[in-house]
């Protein structure tokens, strides 16, 4: 399948990809409970100026702001009767800033979890479910998306509708979950279980791994985990920037640019070939990722001692794969304490 991703990856030992879209909008006055994509319509001066800032940070690939684009999302705003419009204008912005950067620059359609709960254990049925991301995915392919981007999901069976719309919009895709739980999803995914749900999908990702969760140290241990299973898929690493901690009533993210180039270069030693950050990531901290992958020479997979003594401690004892860390024990540990 030829499709721009591809084509960059082939050219390329590392794509550096975006930062934050939620700290960058913040910053331009966005207010909590705010729904962001309906700046793309509102104020897309400032859409195009996050895009802006990621390309001009060196990044060679940008999500759109669309994350929360499905109707599922946008009902809380009552703008559900909007998905398709938002979701095109938000890559729409995104190709005119691609089109205009010097060299090539990947609009990745972001698509974030519905943020309902499907059956077996909710209520959202996988037909409700493929519905509503192939609504979306249709529109940020009519926008000029050149691939979609799963991002922050926990639940398997949303991993799985979703692929399955993607393939009904006949687009190219990457994958992330959010391993934010003692190194598992919420839903209690591992990095092993992700690595095995993606070559059981008919229509595979391109790339997959992880993004958010918590620490710079946690999401390498997680892309370590991917590397162990053999893939041969490019992995994807999207990390915060350092572990978000309550300061004045906001969350604050305590990296530093400096430890954030130190995590880019780490991520690609450990075997990520899409490295970005998260929450929390600005276009200085972008900046430090693409002149420490840009001057660093290549190293050998890092171990965990060499991790958090460059990046800091993990925040929970196991990566979730082993019996240390089953979640029943987990229950049981907190019920005693
Ligand atoms: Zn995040």
């Amino acid at each position: 399948m030829t499709n721009a991703l591809s084509t960059l990856l082939e050219t390329v030992d590392v794509v550096l990809a975006d930062g934050a879209t939620g700290t960058n909008l913040f910053a331009m006055g966005l207010q909590s409970g705010d729904a962001p994509e309906l700046w793309n319509v509102d104020a897309p001066d400032k859409i195009r100026a996050l895009y802006e800032g990621s390309v001009n940070a060196g990044s060679d690939l940008f999500l759109t702001n669309t994350f929360g684009g499905t109707a599922a999302r946008l009902k809380l705003h009552e703008a559900q009767n909007r998905v398709s419009e938002l979701n095109r204008i938000g890559a729409e912005l995104g190709r005119e800033v691609a089109d205009k950067a010097d060299r090539p620059v990947i609009v990745a359609g972001s698509v974030g979890p519905t943020g309902e709960i499907m059956e077996p254990v909710g209520t959202l049925s996988h037909a409700e479910a493929v519905e509503m991301f192939h609504e979306q995915a249709e529109a940020l392919k009519a926008g000029g998306a050149d691939v979609l981007w799963l991002e922050t999901i926990s639940a398997p069976e949303e991993f799985r509708a979703a692929a399955e719309a993607f393939s009904m919009a006949d687009m190219p895709w990457c994958g992330t979950m959010s391993f934010d739980t003692a190194g598992r999803t919420m839903m209690g995914v591992t990095s092993s279980d992700l690595a095995n749900i993606v070559e059981t999908l008919p229509n595979p990702p391109l790339a997959f791994g992880a993004n958010c969760g918590t620490g710079a140290s946690d999401i390498l241990r997680t892309i370590l985990g991917f590397a162990a299973q053999g893939t041969e898929r490019p992995l994807i690493s999207k990390g915060n920037a350092g572990i978000p901690k309550y300061v004045d009533g906001h969350i604050h993210y305590d990296g530093t640019p400096e430890l954030m180039g130190q995590y880019a270069a780490m991520a690609r030693d450990a075997g990520a070939t899409i490295i970005g950050g998260c929450c929390g990531t600005m276009p200085e901290h972008l900046r430090k990722m693409r002149e420490a992958l840009d001057t660093q020479p290549g190293r050998e997979r890092p171990t965990l001692d060499q991790i958090t003594d460059a990046l800091g401690p993990f925040t929970s004892p196991s990566d979730g794969t082993g019996d240390q860390a089953a979640p029943e024990r987990r229950t049981r540990r907190r019920r005693r304490a």
